[in-house]
């Protein structure tokens, strides 16, 4: 018998979002559907404006669409209330933001202790769990610096260390590297790699094609709706020899590779192809 396909990590189906201002209404998600499964690397890219912080929101569980249905591990978001809400995507979800959001006086210990903190695990406990996150992104001897005494690469190594301590299912990345010389950039797309292949699902909301070349699919969004949804082969760290290929239309062929994503693609009103 055929293995029964996986639950999605994210169902999203037909999306909307409507903006009103005043007597003006913004529909910034006309329609979105969209599925990711565990251990997916998705890059969402588009204009400025074309709706992709506003998904973003909505994946993250910071925000309610206006319409249609958006699950996370088949839980229904729009049927929980708030504490529940906040429970999930604090269960599944860890955030990272392109200007890291770390908090100035604290030592890259207590800030990436703090997520432990509200999930309500015991002191001696949550150290330890910290540490760990603090050296699987490289700064375990760094554990008692402040964001002053870190690098930009740093900072954002302790906020990556903050999204993946309480082990969540999901690690999303607004702009990850936009504040970022090309290097330290380049540092932190490595660091999501070795992420990802240990099972971390990654989405990370970019428009700097470096970033999206990096994963292996790419959402690409204009005027509120998802117009392609391609596989690619990742291109790889500049070290590296490059890869030919690096953005594969949803059209072409796509190479052989077992561990490729099982790919949805969406049409435009929706529907998945
Ligand atoms: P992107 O992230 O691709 O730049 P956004 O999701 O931020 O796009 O915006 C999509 C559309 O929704 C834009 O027209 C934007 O002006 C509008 N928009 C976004 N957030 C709000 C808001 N809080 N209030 C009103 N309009 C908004």
């Amino acid at each position: 018998m055929p293995d029964a396909p996986s639950q999605p990590l994210i169902e999203i189906i037909d999306l909307t979002k409507v903006y009103t201002m005043g007597t003006v209404e913004v529909h910034a998600l006309r329609g979105v559907s969209l599925t990711i499964q565990p251990g997916e690397y998705v890059a969402i890219v588009g204009a400025s404006g074309s709706g992709k912080s506003t998904l973003m929101n909505m994946i993250g569980l910071l925000d309610q669409p206006t319409g249609g249905i958006y699950r996370v591990r088949g839980t229904e978001s729009q049927k929980l209330g708030k504490k529940a809400l906040a429970d999930l995507r604090n269960r599944e979800i860890g955030f990272v933001f392109q200007r890291f959001n770390l908090l100035a006086r604290a030592t890259a210990m207590r800030q990436v202790e703090l997520p432990l903190f509200y999930a309500g695990i015991s002191a001696g406990k949550s150290k330890q769990m910290a540490k760990d996150a603090l050296t699987k992104v490289g700064l375990g001897e760094r554990t008692h610096h402040r964001p002053e005494e870190l690098s930009g690469g740093q900072q954002q190594r302790v906020a990556i260390a903050r999204a993946i301590v309480n082990q969540p299912s999901l690690l999303l990345a607004d702009e990850p590297t936009g504040a970022l010389d090309t290097h330290t950039g380049e540092e932190i797309l490595t660091l999501f790699e070795n992420l990802h292949s240990q099972g971390l699902t990654l989405v990370v909301v970019t428009h700097d094609p470096d970033v999206a070349g990096r994963a292996h699919r790419v959402i690409t969004m204009r005027d509120g709706l998802i117009v392609e949804d391609a596989a690619q082969i990742p291109s790889q760290a500049a070290a590296s020899p490059p890869i030919p290929v690096s953005v594969a239309s949803a059209s072409q062929p796509l190479a052989p590779t077992a561990a490729r994503p099982q790919i949805v693609l969406e049409t435009l009103d929706g529907a998945a192809a």
